[in-house]
């Protein structure tokens, strides 16, 4: 029969129970739930009072009183956690802060319920309408003050600290229910407890704090609507945003969508998203149908694919997918994300353009490179060396030998010098002609390169007379190799039609010695040293030509 009475109180908790978790499953934020749950305790009081009062059963009396009390006793600490959700200080709130903030109440409240020995308090005439409060009820009244004591100086703390006008004004309502719910408390303590043999009781005192501090509450959660700041910007930003986002369920179907979708896909909240026929333009093989497959078949996977959309001046678009899971990784849902990259791609194609056109650039630049240095390299050559025989000129002869007779001198090296010059040449030219008298001039050039060192130089001194300079050579090795050119030169002939032209020089030979390397100024030396080899030479031409005279 009594289970029966309380049937429809257990309905009542079990439909409240109810509602207040279709509210916490939904999408609200942590401080909502926390407030839900904070309401849930403050209801209990008034709750159970009231239950107490309808009915003369004792034993369910002691059952709401019981309920009401621990509504009563649970109201502290309920204050102080909801008021760190208040001030935006939940995040300090670890589990071992709040197990600490929860538990002196818990642990009252539960001797209160237990009641040992009476300690608690005793119905008087077997009624729960009229109670006797023994110490064990002080203490949890005590507690009760002890919390809203902590939460006040919290409150009072972030008021100084906060610069929010909107949180300020939020923070001093609560505040205010805060002093309501304490003075009412108060009240009922003194009137209907302290004073209860003088006075009449006041029924609802508490009740009524409760009932003023929560419209307190209420009227700043929305007048200033401090809960909702983040869910509304992001809801915003969702709104807002031009990258496309839609949000689908595990069955494909659109729970939101946003704005920034709608140039991708256009496709409504309720409608189902289906990938295979976003993707049917695209022709599904290739990276396409790889996407596709694992859009299918894996949606654990995050994945990404970028395309073009042809019906939408070719722009470039990055899809991508990323799923939503529960805690068990069980999969809720996906978001499915759009991005235009067309500027992007048209940045970066520009780019390896520019750098392709550069690389072109360069490499043309390093062909010009090379070509010049071959030219230089040519022009030098050409600049050293005579054209018809290929020897070193004069003027390159004349600048090494001033640097030659220097070192010279400086390590006491003896060195030679041939001057000679083709015997009866002008006859040459004109039995011949010019031609024939240009080659007899390169051969006789070729013949006395083969009898000379690496280190020796062969130069054309002018029309037909050469000169050579040979270093670390003193007089024997000069007359032993002069004799020897003479010889080559005069085997040589050079063909000329049917007949073969028969070549001989006239050559002056001077080596200096160590001992006689003295000189102030190379050019003055040099002009010094050609004039006697030249002396040397005009006597051979005088002493009949095809010999060598040796300088003094
Ligand atoms: P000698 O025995 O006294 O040297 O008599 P020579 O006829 O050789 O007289 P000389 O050395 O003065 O002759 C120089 C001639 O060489 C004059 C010029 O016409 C000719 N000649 C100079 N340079 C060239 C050249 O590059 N090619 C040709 N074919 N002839 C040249
Ligand atoms: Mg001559
Ligand atoms: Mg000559």
């Amino acid at each position: 029969m009594r289970l029966f009475q309380s049937i429809d109180f257990i309905l009542f908790i079990l439909l409240f129970a109810l509602f207040v978790s279709v509210i916490a499953i939904n999408r609200i934020t942590l401080t909502h739930k926390v407030y839900l749950a904070f309401h849930f305790i403050m209801m209990l009081w008034p709750l159970g009072l009231f239950v107490t009062k309808i009915t003369d059963d004792p034993i369910i009396q002691q059952v709401f009183i019981n309920v009401a009390y621990f509504g009563m006793g649970m109201l502290g600490p309920g204050w102080l956690i909801f008021v760190y959700f208040l001030t935006g200080r939940a995040e300090r709130l670890k589990a071992g802060r709040l197990l600490v903030s929860i538990l002196p109440a818990f642990a009252c409240v539960t001797a209160a319920l237990v009641n040992p020995n009476s300690l608690f308090m005793s119905p008087i005439d077997g009624s729960y309408l009229n109670r006797e409060y023994g110490p064990l009820f002080w203490v949890l009244v005590l507690i009760q003050f002890a919390y809203f004591f902590l939460a006040l100086m919290n409150m009072f703390h972030a008021l100084k600290t906060v610069n929010s006008m909107h949180q300020r004004k939020q923070l001093a309502l609560a505040l205010i229910g805060m002093f309501v719910l304490t003075g009412f408390g108060l009240l009922d303590v003194i009137v209907n407890v302290l004073l209860a043999q003088w006075l009449p009781i006041v029924p609802g005192l508490l009740a009524s704090g409760i009932l003023l501090s929560d419209l307190c509450f209420v009227i700043a959660i929305y007048r200033f609507g401090m809960f909702d700041i983040l869910s509304l910007a992001q809801r915003d930003i969702f709104g807002h945003m031009t990258t496309g986002i839609i949000v689908v369920d595990d069955s494909g179907k659109v729970l939101e969508v946003n704005k920034g979708a709608s140039p991708f896909v256009s496709i409504s909240k309720g409608e189902t998203f289906e990938m295979e026929k976003f993707l049917a333009p695209l022709q599904v093989q290739g990276e396409v149908y790889e996407f596709l497959y694992r859009y299918t078949n894996h949606p654990h996977e995050k994945m990404q694919m970028e395309f073009s959309l042809q019906e939408n001046a070719g722009r470039h678009v990055s899809i991508q997918i990323s799923p939503v899971l529960d805690d068990r990784r069980l999969i809720l849902g996906r978001i499915i994300t759009f991005h235009d990259v067309t500027e992007l791609r048209k940045l970066v194609m520009e780019m390896n353009r520019k750098n392709e056109a550069l690389h072109e650039r360069n490499l043309e630049l390093i062909t010009i490179q090379e070509e010049l240095f071959r030219v230089n390299q040519k022009l030098e050559q050409m600049a050293i060396t005579d054209a018809l025989t290929g020897c070193f000129n004069r003027r390159y002869l004349m600048q090494q030998l001033e640097h030659e007779v220097l070192l010279n001198m400086r390590y006491q090296i003896p060195f030679s010098i041939f001057l000679f010059d083709i015997d009866f040449f002008k006859q040459i030219n004109d039995k011949f002609g010019h031609l024939v008298g240009d080659e007899v001039i390169r051969s006789t050039a070729d013949v006395v390169k083969t009898k000379l060192r690496r280190t020796d130089i062969l130069a054309r001194y002018g029309g037909e007379e050469f000169t050579v300079y040979l270093p670390h050579t003193n007089h024997e090795q000069a007359e032993l190799l002069a004799e020897k050119i003479m010889l080559a030169v005069g085997e040589n002939q050079v063909a000329a039609g049917n007949e073969l032209v028969s070549i001989t020089i006239s050559m002056g030979v001077l080596t200096e010695l160590s001992i006689d390397l003295r000189f102030d100024d190379p050019k003055e030396y040099l002009r010094d040293v050609f004039s006697r080899a030249d002396t040397a030479l005009y006597e051979a031409k005088n002493g009949g030509r095809n010999r060598v005279v040796l300088a003094i």
